[in-house]
């Protein structure tokens, strides 16, 4: 039996200068793991965006939160980050019953690092600083790292918290205050953290939570109110931001798509290399950016390491996400579902062979919408399951002979988010890293992260980066001072 909620989830409001308000439309949140609804949140309109963004620019303008001892809004944060991990399996949970992810996932990996990453910035409040910068001996010069002002931040829906935390964290630190728009299908975790940001003394205006759709993160991009994005999903919808986003000059910053790369040479280590492909893609549902769902195999090492993959894929099979043991989930809407079964058909249409997996599948009798791990092999790089994002738990696997023809083949793709590279040989792994486009190179392992790293794409995969001191520069301006001497 897939596992009940074991509590009644209250209907989501929204955070509006610091109240829990009411909305006009709401919307559903299903669990994808039974397909039943879990709650309603609310479908923010144009007017309750701007209800919003008055209260933020109110708090950014006249409010004490930028003006306040960098260290206060250090202890802030770092409040906030002590009030997830005291409430952690019950965020973890919530994670899990939104969007389908293992709890193993959720309260090991995704929760854990929301904490690492708020008290990573927390740190950071009181190491935000200008330059003294002697440029004349008459004047004196120096330079003042400002905060942007409102941000809007929108977020996808496959680590709703963890992503929302990557930019709460450098935004709030920096003295932003912010509009926040989780994803519609996983709205539940943002709303929980809305909470405790009040019960750890956030002031109100400076963290505003609108859920609802694309219509509602329209008119947060058009609103005049708000003087950045920092948008995290597809680049389609990266693409509509730049263009809509660029009528009122917004700084914008985007974390999009990925079709990465995953490299093994027939010298790695090869049960590493195939542990590693198994993450790279099954982990996450493969709804990760930074996936890696384009396994490159040495020609010579082929056999071996296909048999081996495809024995180990075939042991993991979908579960119940609740359940500790469970290593993969339900994908995350039944939208989401079908999308990835298309990209199945298109894959058998265009000849590629279906080595693993292939078919949706019932646990345990249910309505929930898994799908099982699949991989196909003998994929040409022109395929559209080679070059498109499935975004889902699909492998194309590609075999290659040398290091030109692997790297020419592996940026081949519009994505640049990520790549992985599996060999004893650590001179190639380093030159091989240097000549990937994409943003994060992975040597014999895979999908690691850290709050001090940044991450962020070339190419289609987006500009600007998260996390590390890098993010930093994104949620600052900086202003020059000139004080006459002569
Ligand atoms: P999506 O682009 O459909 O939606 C993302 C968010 O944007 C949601 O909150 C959605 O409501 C909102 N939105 C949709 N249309 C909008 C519009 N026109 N204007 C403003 N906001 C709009 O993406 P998704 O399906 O939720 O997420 C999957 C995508 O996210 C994948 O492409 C994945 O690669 C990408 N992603 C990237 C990273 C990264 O760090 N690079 C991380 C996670 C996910």
């Amino acid at each position: 039996m897939i596992t009940a909620t074991k509590a009644k989830i209250e209907p989501g409001r929204l955070l509006i200068d610091g109240q829990w308000v009411e909305g006009g439309k709401t919307l559903d949140s299903i669990n994808p793991a039974t397909g039943e609804v879990l709650t309603s949140a609310v479908e923010a309109s144009a007017q309750e965006v701007d209800r919003a963004v008055q209260a933020a620019r109110r708090a950014f303008e006249g409010g004490r939160w930028r003006t306040m001892p960098a260290s206060e809004r250090g202890r802030m944060i770092w409040r906030l980050a002590d009030l997830v991990e005291k409430n952690i399996d019950e965020l973890a949970e919530l994670e899990t019953l939104d969007n389908g992810k293992p709890i193993f996932e959720s309260r090991q990996v995704d929760m854990p690092m929301v904490v690492d990453v708020l008290r990573y910035y927390a740190g950071w409040a009181t190491k935000i600083h200008g330059e003294t910068i002697n440029a004349s001996d008459t004047a004196f010069t120096y330079t003042l790292r400002e905060p942007v002002g409102v941000v809007g931040l929108i977020i996808p829906w496959n680590f709703p918290l963890l992503l929302a935390s990557w930019k709460l964290g450098p935004a709030l630190a920096c003295g932003n205050t912010m509009i926040l728009k989780p994803a519609e299908q996983t709205p539940l975790t943002t709303l929980r953290f809305g909470e405790l940001a009040v019960e750890a003394g956030v002031p109100p205006g400076v963290l505003n939570i609108v859920t609802g759709g694309p219509e509602t993160g329209k008119a947060i991009v058009r609103h005049p109110g708000i003087d950045k994005i920092a948008f995290t999903g597809s680049t389609a919808v990266g693409k509509e931001i730049m263009r809509s986003g660029a009528e009122t000059l917004k700084r914008v910053t985007l974390e999009l798509g990925g079709k990465s790369p995953n490299i093994v040479f027939a010298d790695s280590d090869l049960d590493s290399a195939v542990r590693g492909a198994i993450n790279g893609i099954f982990y996450g549902k493969g709804e990760v950016c930074n996936a890696g769902s384009r396994l490159f195999v040495e020609s010579r090492l082929r056999d071996e390491f296909m048999d081996k993959l495809v024995a180990r894929t075939k042991k993991m099979q979908p579960g119940d996400p609740l359940d500790p043991k469970t290593r993969m989930g339900a994908i995350v809407s039944r939208e989401q579902m079908n999308t990835v079964l298309d990209y199945i058909e298109a894959g058998k249409k265009e000849g590629a062979q279906l080595i693993a997996g292939g078919k949706r599948v019932s646990v345990d009798g249910g309505k929930g919408f898994f799908i099982e791990p699949t991989i196909f092999d003998g994929v040409r790089n022109d395929m559209k399951i080679a070059q498109e994002e499935i975004f889902g738990p699909v492998l194309a696997a590609l075999s290659f002979d040398d290091v030109d023809q692997v790297v020419e083949l592996a940026n081949r793709s519009s994505y640049g988010l990520a790549a992985a590279v599996w060999t004893k040989d650590l001179k190639k792994a380093h030159q091989v890293s240097r000549r990937l486009r994409a943003g994060t190179v992975w040597i014999n392992t895979y999908g690691l992260m850290d709050a001090s790293l940044p991450f962020g794409g070339y190419k289609s995969s987006g500009f600007g980066r998260e996390l590390g001191q890098a993010a930093l520069e994104y949620y600052t301006e900086i202003k020059t001072v000139w004080l006459n001497m002569g």
